[in-house]
């Protein structure tokens, strides 16, 4: 009778065990990235998978606007207009990121050693930061349109 009592307790325990604290974890290791459940496939390919978006292909490229740029995935502001250029490229290009916008990692992916940056706040992959830009930093941004919004001064 102990022994069976012992048991159920301790099956008590396990499933506690595994609906409490298993859930739990998945639903953190989610929650640390996806933010914004609207992203799209693309955007989360390229956010979370360290994807790029075709050359050309963000209206971004064009906006010259005032403004700032935001992420796309936790709305953390990233880049100020001021410091967008036409790098020809085919990508939105600054040549600086807002004082603690971004973290970077070496990235070894294509044979060629970049620089990777992600979201300081959100670890969402945005682009590659390079070291011909213009004069002033010297550094050009290389950030994929999907990752960025944009939102004019008014
Ligand atoms: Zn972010």
């Amino acid at each position: 009778m102990k022994k069976n009592k012992r048991k159920y307790l301790k099956l008590i325990s396990l499933t506690f065990l595994t609906t409490i604290i298993f859930p739990y974890n998945l639903l953190f290791s989610s929650a640390k990235k996806i933010i914004n459940q609207d992203l799209t496939q693309e955007q989360k390919k390229i956010m979370f998978k360290e994807g790029t978006e075709r050359p050309f292909s963000s209206p971004l490229n064009n906006e010259k606007r005032k403004g700032f740029f935001h992420c796309a995935n936790c709305g953390a502001k990233l880049f100020s207009s001021n410091t967008k250029f036409d790098s020809g490229t085919g990508w939105p290009s600054f040549s600086n990121s807002l004082p603690g916008a971004f973290k970077t990692k070496t990235d070894y992916s294509h044979g060629v050693e970049r620089v990777e940056y992600h979201c300081a706040k959100c670890g969402a992959h945005h682009g590659h930061v390079f070291n011909d830009g213009p004069e002033i930093t010297g550094k050009r941004f290389c950030n994929n349109g999907l990752c960025l919004i944009f939102k004019p001064d008014n």
